[in-house]
């Protein structure tokens, strides 16, 4: 292969997302899906959009969306921003807010779609190693961001993944006041299920951006919405780059779902205190089974056993129908299982499976 080609495969590492197998009976744990359906209001929002409508283009400003997701977090229409996933709205902003001639710095333990846009779109990352109780060191980032490399931007998930760790807001605050210059990206992928929002700081800290995504909390991981929250100028920023890809950020099924799910607190409610519930009664299963368990404010658990190599139990529950999630890299975390929060009967084969595993070896 010439050294051009071999440039730009290197450059194109994909992201490997978790497995998705179409295995009849299997207990799937491992990304973080939502186990319950969404709510009613949504599928019948969407239903109406399926005929006639379709003849025509969606709105490519998303108004009713982005009001939608305005009047829930009270900010303003011109506060958001809205693409498929949060991974595409990810992806903007990496290339509208993240690239500078300093390094964006993210934590060695964080989300791994992460270095894969920064390679692809050319960024400079440094990664700053997470601490021994594998929380996020705000006091390392501030440290970083004085030294002679600085920091271009920060970008990190609260709660992080797969950790499950949340921080607590007043920390977020004293990272972003010591940190002014620079665009602090806080992906809030799982903070529905205990995290402290950032949200609420976005009139304060201009250089604050916050992405959410309706595929955990909301159960909408099929339809692909994610969104940002943040300063009217960033938001400018993020629209102008998705005007270069696809001036029509979401078809009209899915933005008229993604308006319903936004207006369904109810069901919003009951379904992210039915996750935690389960995860608190599944955190506590798998202590009395000898697990370390980090605390987790997120729709998983991140746990492992001293007695069992990470890799070899997730093959073990594999062989027993049960699918979780094993990080290989970096070595830190390889013995760590990345179990998703499911319904009560799965969570019941999931704990009936690992006697069997625990009482095998
Ligand atoms: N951020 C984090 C931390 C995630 O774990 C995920 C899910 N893999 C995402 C963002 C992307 O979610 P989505 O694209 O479904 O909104």
């Amino acid at each position: 292969m010439s050294r051009y080609w071999s440039d730009v495969v290197h450059r194109l590492t994909p992201y490997v997302p978790g497995e998705q197998p179409r295995i009849e009976g299997l207990v799937k744990l491992n990304t973080n899906e939502c186990p319950y359906g969404p709510s009613e209001a949504v599928l019948a929002a969407m239903a109406a959009q399926t005929g006639e409508a379709l003849r025509l283009y969606p709105d490519p400003q998303s108004s009713a969306l982005r009001e939608a997701i305005a009047a829930h977090h009270g900010l303003k229409p011109a506060q958001v921003f809205v693409g498929n996933g949060s991974d595409e709205v990810l992806a903007h902003a990496f290339l509208a807010l993240l690239k500078h001639e300093a390094p964006l710095l993210h934590p060695d333990i964080s989300y791994s779609f992460y270095p894969v846009y920064a390679k692809l779109y050319g960024i400079h990352t440094r990664e700053l190693p997470l601490a021994e109780d594998f929380g996020i060191r705000v006091d390392d980032f501030l440290a970083a961001t004085g030294d002679a490399q600085g920091a271009g931007a920060i970008i990190f998930p609260n709660p992080n993944a797969p950790t499950g760790m949340a921080l607590p807001r007043a920390e977020i605050r004293r990272l972003l006041d010591g940190v002014p210059d620079a665009p602090v990206v806080i992906d809030e992928a799982y903070v529905d299920f205990g995290g402290e929002s950032a949200a609420a700081l976005i009139d304060r800290y201009p250089q604050l951006l916050v992405t959410r995504t309706l595929s955990k909390s909301r159960a909408l991981a099929g339809l692909r919405v994610g969104y940002a929250l943040g300063d009217p100028a960033l938001i400018e920023a993020l629209t102008r780059v998705k005007d270069s890809f696809n001036s029509y950020p979401l078809d009209r099924v899915a933005a008229a779902g993604a308006v319903a799910s936004m207006q369904d607190e109810a069901w919003f409610a009951a379904t992210c205190a039915r996750i935690v519930a389960t995860r608190e009664r599944l955190t506590a299963a798998l202590a009395a089974r000898g697990f370390q368990v980090l605390p987790s404010a997120a729709n998983f658990v991140f746990a492992r056993h001293p007695g069992h190599a990470g890799a070899a139990l997730a093959a073990a529950l594999r062989e027993h129908k049960v699918l979780v999630r094993q990080f290989p890299r970096p070595a830190r975390i390889a013995d760590f299982l990345r179990i998703s929060i499911g319904t009560e009967a799965q969570t019941d084969t999931l704990l009936a499976a690992l006697d069997r595993v625990l009482a095998a070896a």
